[in-house]
C-alpha cells in the first residue's frame, strides 16, 4: 500500500510538471504567434511601402523573367494594366525586343552582377502608342535561402522630364557655341574671378592657338606694352565693383602685330544678383582707326590752312569796326554796315574756336599737348574769365561763388579753355534758362573743384559717360537746334586729366546739369 501511494504521490508531480510545461509551451505559443503576427504586419507595411513608392519595382522570376512582384508605379509606366503577374516580361512587353533589356536582365540572373544605368531610353508601347521615356534603373539579383539566384529585381525611376530638359540645354549650348563660333566677333567667356574659361574660334584664329593653350595663359599676355598696364587697372576695377568694360584696346595677333580692337564686357549675375560669370566681345577697328587717322591728318591739314586766313580776317573785321565811332546807339542806327561787321566778328571767332579745338585735338592724338604750367590763383583766373564770358552773354546771368580761395600749378589758358567749355555749355544747352552758377570749393585736402550748375535740358544717365567721347553729341529731334562739334567735352576731359584732376557730371533730364572738375591744389 505505502509503495502504491507514493506512485501515485509520483504520478501526481509528473502531472503537475506535464502542467507546467504544457503552460510554458502555451505561453511560448503565444508569443510566437504574436512575432508571426508582427512579421506579418511588418511585411505588410513593407509591401505597402514598395507597392505605394513613387520608384518602379518589379521582380522577375526564372529563366524566363516572370513577373513576380510588379508596383502600381512601374505597371502605370508599363501602361499594360493589372494582369501582368505571373506572364514573363517579354510577353507583357514585346517592344522591349531588340532594345538590349532581355541581354541585361539575362546576364545578372547568370552571372549575379547586379547592373546600373542612368538616362536609358526606352520605347515603350503605352496605350497602343510608342513612346521614349528615360530610366534610371538598376537590375539586383534575387536569391532564395541556399544562396541559389532565382530572380532579378528592377528598381527603376522615370527619368524621361529630366533627360529631355538636359537634351534641350545640351541642344542650346551646342547651337550657342555653334553661332558664338560663327560671329565674326571675337567672343569670350570668364568666371566671376576673371579667369577666361571659353574663347570662340575666331579667338583662335586671331591669336594662332588652341583653346588649351590659350586659356592656359593670360589674356594680357596679347595686350601692347604700352597700354598693359593701364588695361589691366580698367579691367580690375570692372572686376571689383561689377562694372561694364568698353574700351579701345590693342591686342597682338599670331603674327607679333598689334590691331585696334574695341572690347567690351559685361557681367551675368544669377537671381540673388551675385555675378556667376563674365561675357567679352572684341571687335577689330583697325581699319576703321586707319581711316580716323586719315581723317585726323586732313583735318590737322585744313585747321592749319585755315588758321592764318580766318586771324586775319578776324584782324581786318576789328580793324573795320575801330574806324566806325564808337558805341552810340543814334549814331549806330545810321552805320547799316555795323551790324553786319559785328555778326562776321562773332561767326569768324566761332571759326577760330573751332580751328583750335581741331588743332588741339590733333595734338592730343599725337600727344604734342603741352602743358605750361605756372602758379596762379584760381579764384581770381576765374573771375576774369567770367567777366569775359558775362560781356558776350548778356541774356544769362554767370553767378561766381568763392567759396574757397586757392592757388594751383597748372597750365592756365589750359584750365580756363575747360572753365569756357563748361559754362558756355551751361548756356547754350540752357534755352529757356537764365542763370548758371559757377562755385569754387574745396574737393578734399589735395584737390580744389570748380563746378558749373545749370538749370537747362539736362542729360540722360545713360549718355553721361558718352559725352565726353570725339565727336559725340546727343542725337534725337533737339540736336539740330545746339550748333557744336562735340570737340569740347573731349579736350576738357584730357586737359583735366593731364593734370590728375578728374571731370564729374550729375544731371537730370529737364532739370538741368552739373559739371565739376578738379584740380591739384598747389601747397607752397
Ligand atoms: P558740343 O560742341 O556739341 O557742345 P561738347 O563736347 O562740349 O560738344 O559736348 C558734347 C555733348 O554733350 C553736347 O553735344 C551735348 O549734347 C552734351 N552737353 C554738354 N554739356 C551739356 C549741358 N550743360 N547740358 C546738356 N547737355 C550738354
Amino acid at each position: 500500500m505505502k509503495s502504491e501511494d507514493l506512485r501515485i504521490e509520483q504520478l501526481e508531480r509528473e502531472i503537475e510538471d506535464k502542467k507546467r510545461e504544457i503552460n510554458r509551451l502555451q505561453a511560448e505559443n503565444i508569443h510566437l504567434q504574436e512575432t508571426v503576427r508582427g512579421l506579418d504586419s511588418e511585411a505588410h507595411k513593407f509591401k505597402d511601402l514598395v507597392y505605394s513608392s513613387k520608384f518602379l519595382f518589379a521582380i522577375f522570376m526564372g529563366e524566363n523573367h516572370v513577373i513576380d512582384i510588379a508596383n502600381e508605379s512601374i505597371k502605370e509606366v508599363w501602361g499594360k494594366g493589372d494582369d501582368v503577374i505571373g506572364k514573363p516580361l517579354l510577353e507583357v512587353l514585346p517592344e522591349l525586343k531588340g532594345q538590349g533589356i532581355k541581354e541585361l536582365l539575362d546576364n545578372v540572373y547568370h552571372t549575379g552582377e547586379s547592373y546600373h544605368a542612368d538616362e536609358v531610353p526606352i520605347e515603350l508601347v503605352i496605350k497602343g502608342k510608342p513612346e521614349l521615356r528615360y530610366f534610371d534603373f538598376t537590375y539586383q539579383p534575387q536569391k532564395n535561402t541556399k544562396g541559389e539566384i532565382i530572380g532579378v529585381a528592377d528598381i527603376a525611376t522615370d527619368v524621361t522630364k529630366q533627360a529631355l530638359l538636359n537634351k534641350k540645354i545640351k541642344k542650346s549650348e551646342r547651337e550657342f557655341r555653334k553661332l558664338v563660333n560663327f560671329m565674326p566677333h571675337k567672343i569670350s567667356l570668364a568666371n566671376a574671378e576673371g579667369d577666361t574659361i571659353f574663347y570662340n574660334q575666331n579667338w583662335l584664329d586671331y591669336v594662332g592657338k588652341d583653346l588649351e593653350d590659350f586659356i592656359g595663359e593670360p589674356w594680357t599676355n596679347i595686350l601692347h606694352p604700352d597700354e598693359k598696364e593701364e588695361v589691366e587697372q580698367v579691367v580690375a576695377e570692372c572686376l571689383t565693383e561689377g562694372k561694364n568694360l568698353d574700351k579701345e584696346i590693342q591686342l597682338r595677333d599670331r603674327n607679333g602685330d598689334y590691331k585696334w580692337h574695341i572690347c567690351r564686357a559685361t557681367a551675368v549675375k544669377n537671381d540673388e544678383g551675385e555675378i556667376t560669370s563674365w561675357i567679352s566681345s572684341s571687335t577689330e577697328i583697325q581699319n576703321l582707326k586707319i581711316e580716323e587717322k586719315r581723317n585726323e591728318d586732313f583735318l590737322k591739314l585744313i585747321s592749319h590752312e585755315l588758321k592764318t586766313p580766318v586771324t586775319s580776317i578776324k584782324g581786318y573785321v576789328q580793324l573795320l569796326l575801330s574806324l566806325l565811332p564808337s558805341d552810340n546807339k543814334e549814331v549806330d542806327k545810321k552805320l547799316i554796315m555795323k551790324p553786319y561787321l559785328n555778326r562776321i566778328e562773332t561767326q569768324v571767332e566761332r571759326l577760330i574756336r573751332l580751328i583750335s579745338e581741331m588743332l588741339d585735338m590733333s595734338r592730343i592724338e599725337q600727344n604734342e599737348l603741352d602743358l605750361k604750367k605756372e602758379q596762379f590763383n584760381l579764384n581770381q583766373h576765374a573771375e576774369e574769365i567770367i567777366e569775359d564770358l558775362t560781356y558776350s552773354n548778356k541774356d544769362i546771368q554767370l553767378e561766381l561763388e568763392n567759396n574757397f580761395n586757392c592757388n594751383v600749378v597748372a597750365d592756365k589758358d589750359r584750365i580756363g579753355q575747360v572753365l569756357i567749355n563748361f559754362v558756355t555749355n551751361a548756356v547754350k544747352y540752357s534755352p529757356t534758362g537764365n542763370l548758371v552758377h559757377i562755385k569754387i570749393h574745396k574737393h578734399n585736402s589735395e584737390m580744389a573743384a570748380v563746378t558749373v550748375k545749370d538749370f537747362g535740358i539736362g542729360i540722360e544717365e545713360k549718355e553721361q559717360t558718352q559725352i565726353f567721347k570725339r565727336f559725340y553729341r546727343i542725337s534725337g529731334e533737339k540736336a539740330d537746334t545746339y550748333a557744336g562739334f562735340g570737340i569740347g567735352l573731349f579736350l576738357s576731359k584730357e586737359i583735366i586729366e593731364r593734370h590728375n584732376g578728374k571731370i564729374f557730371v550729375k544731371s537730370e533730364v529737364g532739370k538741368g546739369s552739373e559739371f565739376t572738375f578738379t584740380i591739384p591744389l598747389n601747397h607752397t
